[in-house]
């Protein structure tokens, strides 16, 4: 790629993309952005870095993050790994030293896109409980009426949902443990950190696989610096060994890395120090 087009990429949200992994089409769903502010959300990073890395800054010095879906299409069977912030607004909080503005919105007219109808989804996994992840699977009335919920069995039960959350979520929760399979080849694993119950989701096919790692990196500058721990990571050094972990897994050259946070760069390899996007 262009490093000229590379650098734009850094810094504008995810187009929809698809990538295929075996006998998998596999499609980030974009629903919208979410506004990181660097100094804050990565409070490890000596500031003199961010002038180094201007190119993951957008125009308001922002780190732009997305929120929105990995669709998991196998024929006419699909699987959602989270859900988007929904169709809402949040703007800046001058106060608020790491988040900037969030909104998301854009998630059906994406899966329309991609000719698929929110019905025929059987399942919404998710890596965690946090707001910009369980959007759409709190809409009323549902966007997904076929689907269970697959929820990380310790994630619910350290969750502080808001009671109208757990009301929308409760009839169809299906509880998950590290290990097991959530839909034919994908399986769920451990990556505890940003939150105690913390979930990846690892879709294999054909000798091939692709991780879907949630917020256990919300940049790609983690890779670099997996010792940047995320302000929001309940437990930051339990997080960087999971980080290092993970990123060691994702060397490995049979495998794809989804980072549902990272700008316009959603799939990569990770190759020395860096996220190659693909
Ligand atoms: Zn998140």
């Amino acid at each position: 790629m262009h490093p000229e087009q590379a650098g734009r990429r850094l810094r504008r949200p995810s187009a929809l993309r698809t990538v295929r992994v075996g006998d998998f089409k596999i499609s980030y769903v974009p629903d919208g952005a979410m506004l990181l502010k660097p100094a804050g959300r990565l409070p490890t990073a000596p500031a003199s870095r961010w002038d180094a890395y201007a190119d993951h800054l957008n125009d308001t010095a922002r780190l732009v993050a997305n929120t929105g879906g990995l669709l998991v299409e196998l024929g006419p069977e699909a699987l959602l790994i989270d859900a988007g912030f929904g169709s809402r607004l949040v703007p800046d909080d001058p106060s608020d030293p790491a988040l900037g503005a969030v909104h998301g919105g854009g998630l059906p007219a994406g899966l329309a896109r991609l000719g698929r109808r929110p019905e025929t989804i059987g399942a919404v996994a998710f890596t965690h409980l946090h707001a910009d992840h369980i959007g759409w699977a709190c809409a009323d009335p549902p966007l997904f009426p076929a689907a269970a919920f697959v929820v990380p069995k310790s994630e619910w039960a350290a969750h502080r949902l808001p009671p109208e959350a757990v009301r929308l979520l409760t009839p169809r929760l299906a509880l998950v443990a590290p290990g097991e399979e959530v839909f034919p080849g994908v399986e769920a694993f451990a990556l505890p950190g940003h939150t105690s119950g913390h979930t990846g989701y690892t879709i294999t096919s054909r000798g091939t696989r692709l991780l879907a790692f949630g917020d256990a990196l919300t940049t790609p500058l983690q890779i670099r610096h997996p010792e940047w721990s995320a302000s929001d990571d309940a437990d930051p050094h339990q997080s960087t060994r999971h980080r290092l972990r993970l990123i060691a897994e994702l060397r490995r050259p049979d495998t794809i890395g989804f980072g549902i946070h990272f700008a316009d760069v959603v799939f990569g390899r990770v190759q020395d120090d860096a996220w190659v996007p693909v």
